[in-house]
């Protein structure tokens, strides 16, 4: 059991209340970094020296946030009427169990039964969704949830064979990527780890960390969806799981800088760890604000496949997430600044 994992995929932080994501990020990297600090946004930043070979400033970035829901009624009906935090299908929320605010009530997303709905309204999307307490009304919510509480889905990390189930692999692998880096030997120049915020709804804290770090170059690790269930047409921005971490290219807010595209590919080849290219176009990723920060930053996104993207129940390959680790390892030990020099 990959203890890592678990332990991340478990705990709670939809965007804009990362706090206990925070809390423990922190106890797993503070004993092998030189300095850490939370910022106004609520990023969570730190230092690991390097060992002098190598003037560069690199930055590596995962976000904390993950997606889910904010209440915006306050119970007259018994129910709760919520609002999304990220992109979220309608389609993949009924039946699924929420633990709402800090103190985690628990709740179910409810739908009016397949057997009382019209065959119209068995293939629209629903509009109608409400969280359910086990409120008869309005006075049994009262002082259990609030107005803005967040709310999260709940789900388990489980492994099966070569693979994990679980919510938030977006992006808490990609943290406990960062963990793993953080917990070997040191760089050769000194490698500041941005755990950023509200990556989900609209990247501010990669931005306010892009700001605050002033990197020379930046890899950023996200978990990327993976479509390859079998379907009639190929046609979607894609990954594929088992084929190993996937490097962006392009996608709808970054071209990746060329030159690191071509460096992790050549790490990758030279280590001999399996990779992909993740099909241009579609989604984005914090590179797409860490690139446009400061006087401008040389930015790359390293992906583990994620099947069933943003929904509470996500699958990932284990040989994927350790060939994720090994490949943002190698290619950052063999970053120079000969890497981003241009020569004209
Ligand atoms: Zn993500």
């Amino acid at each position: 059991m990959n203890a890592l994992l678990k332990q991340l995929t478990e705990v709670n932080g939809v965007s804009g209340d990362e706090k206990a994501v925070r809390l423990l990020l922190r106890d797993l990297i503070k004993d092998h970094v030189d300095d850490y600090w939370a910022d106004a946004v609520g990023n969570l930043i730190a230092l690991k020296k390097g060992t002098g070979e190598s003037d560069l400033r690199v930055m590596v970035d995962a976000h904390m946030d993950e997606i889910g829901l904010v209440v915006k009624s306050d119970g007259s009906d018994g129910t709760l009427e919520f609002d999304k935090l990220g992109g979220i299908d309608n389609r993949t929320l009924s039946g699924k169990v929420v633990h709402i605010g800090k103190d985690k009530i628990p709740g179910v997303i409810g739908l009016k039964p397949v057997h009382q709905s019209s065959i119209r309204e068995r293939s629209a999307v629903p509009s109608d969704l409400r969280i359910d307490i086990g409120a008869n009304k309005k006075e049994e919510i009262n002082g259990k949830v609030k107005i803005s509480d967040h709310v999260a889905f709940v789900s388990s990390y489980t492994e099966l064979g070569p693979t994990a189930i679980g919510k938030a692999f977006d992006d808490r692998a990609g943290c406990a990527a960062i963990v793993e880096l953080l917990r070997g030997e040191r760089y050769p120049f000194d490698l500041y780890a941005a755990f950023t915020v509200q990556e989900e709804t609209g990247m501010a804290g990669a931005l306010v960390a892009s700001y605050r770090v002033k990197p020379d170059v930046a890899v950023v690790l996200e978990c990327t969806p993976a479509y390859d269930l079998p379907n009639e047409k190929d046609v979607s921005a894609n990954t594929k799981l088992g084929a190993g971490p996937c490097i962006y290219v392009m996608d709808n807010r970054t071209m990746h800088d060329p030159r690191l595209v071509k460096h992790v590919m050549e790490s990758a080849e030279k280590h001999h760890i399996p990779f992909q290219i993740r099909q241009p176009g579609g989604g984005g990723t914090n590179a797409g604000k860490i690139q446009q920060a400061h006087i401008a930053v040389p930015v790359v996104t390293v992906g583990l496949p994620g099947r069933h993207a943003h929904t509470p129940n996500g699958m990932i390959s284990l040989d994927d997430y350790k060939n994720y680790v090994k490949l943002a390892d190698a290619a950052l030990r063999e970053l120079t600044r000969d890497t981003i020099t241009r020569n004209s």
